[in-house]
């Protein structure tokens, strides 16, 4: 089987480390240079995107905001799995919003704004506070602004009117502000034939509006809601592939935040956690293959490596600690790898985590360091 992915970062590159087993070759198609790559190595593989497609059993995407032109020269192919349609919903918040609605799912309440006018409109409806979220190209908590009262309505404006600007296409959702009490998140497979297969919820941390802690837990009333909010999500885009869904807890009612129809981040403790991981059943569902067991295998938290490209090498030593590179030059901020701490018994997990954070510096990775002073505590 060969797979061609949109997009070649380090979900392709840990897509093709999955696949390898099973025989699947992965190549990559990198959306900023225009060339055909090695996951992996990053080395150019020649012969451009029409003759990769061709070449391609299965095609698939490692990120949603792939130029519409390409999206529908792949999915003319036949072979883009999931469809465009589901890789489109991810990377406009407004089809997103509208696809949420329409699979009766719970979400924020919003409004779309292009002008001034339906600025002020929004206010009125959704009321204040208002998280404003540009509808293209925003993740990772960017392109987004917070209104708590009318005192900054002017100022705000003049940062979305030049966002609007910016793009043909481009409009702000505006979001009510959601009081939630913390963030998880679901990550499942549905395949070819509709068996769908959903891991454990994560409880993430997030750092400024990024990915910091991911954390398998137990829960079964809200694994249901989330179950049941993903199957309908799933269902109604015949969705083929890992798909992810952003919840906010809300005193035990979740609400959807964001759909992220890939392998996500905060799946990247099934590494080590689960039977099958995350990268290993999307390539799975997408080959037509049968999903393998999303079981806990134990207990595991993911820490994200942001803007640093050394660690302790005392981590290596430690029982249930694995570290993943992403192999990309240092950038402040740059998502560079993760580490996975796994226990095989209760309470484990939070002293192997509290022996890692010793190891870790407080500015760079302040959400374990809060963590070890809370459980110290
Ligand atoms: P997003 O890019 O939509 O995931 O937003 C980044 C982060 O902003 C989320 O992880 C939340 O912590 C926060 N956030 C987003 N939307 C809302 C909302 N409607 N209410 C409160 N916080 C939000």
């Amino acid at each position: 089987m060969h797979v061609l992915v949109l997009g070649a970062g380090q979900l392709a590159r840990m897509m093709s480390l999955a696949g390898a087993p099973l025989n699947i070759e992965l190549t990559a198609y990198d959306v900023d240079s225009g060339n055909i790559v090695h996951p992996l190595t990053q080395a150019i593989l020649g012969n451009g995107l029409d003759n990769a497609i061709a070449q391609a059993d299965v095609i698939t995407a490692e990120f949603e905001h792939i130029p519409h032109h390409i999206l529908d020269v792949c999915q003319r192919s036949g072979k883009l799995l999931p469809s465009s349609e589901a890789i489109k919903a991810g990377g406009d918040r407004r089809i997103e919003k509208a696809l949420l609605d329409n699979a009766g799912v719970r979400n924020a309440k919003y409004a779309v704004i292009t002008t001034r006018e339906d600025f002020l409109a929004a206010i009125d409806r959704v009321g204040l506070p208002l998280v404003l979220k540009s509808a293209l190209g925003g993740y990772d908590g960017k392109g987004q602004w917070r209104l708590k009262d009318s005192s900054n309505i002017d100022a705000i404006w003049l940062e979305m009117a030049q966002c609007i600007a910016s793009n043909d296409n481009q409009a702000i959702v505006a979001e009510e502000f959601v009081p939630f009490g913390r963030e998880v998140s679901l990550v499942g497979a549905r395949g070819k034939d509709g068996t769908i297969a959903v891991y454990p919820l994560a409880e993430n941390v997030h750092t400024d509006g990024v990915l910091s802690l991911s954390t398998a837990i137990a829960d079964p009333e809200l694994q249901a809601q989330a179950q049941q909010m993903f199957t309908a999500v799933a269902h109604n885009l015949d969705y083929v592939g890992v798909l992810a869904l952003e919840f906010f807890d809300v005193d035990g009612q979740l609400l959807v935040n964001e759909i992220a129809p890939r392998v996500h981040n905060s799946g990247h403790w099934t590494q080590q956690g689960a039977e099958t991981c995350q990268f290993e059943n999307h390539l799975r569902a997408v080959c037509g293959l049968p999903l393998g067991s999303t079981q806990l295998v134990r207990e595991t938290t993911m820490i994200n490596i942001l803007g640093e490209d050394t660690l302790s090498p005392a981590l290596l030593a430690m029982n249930g600690c694995h570290i993943h590179w992403y192999g990309k030059e240092k950038r402040a901020g740059r998502k560079m790898g993760h580490i996975n701490v796994c226990g095989d018994y209760s309470g484990e997990l939070q002293r192997r985590l509290c022996a890692v954070a010793e190891e870790l510096d407080q500015h760079a990775f302040p959400a374990i360091h809060h963590f070890a002073a809370n459980f110290k505590s």
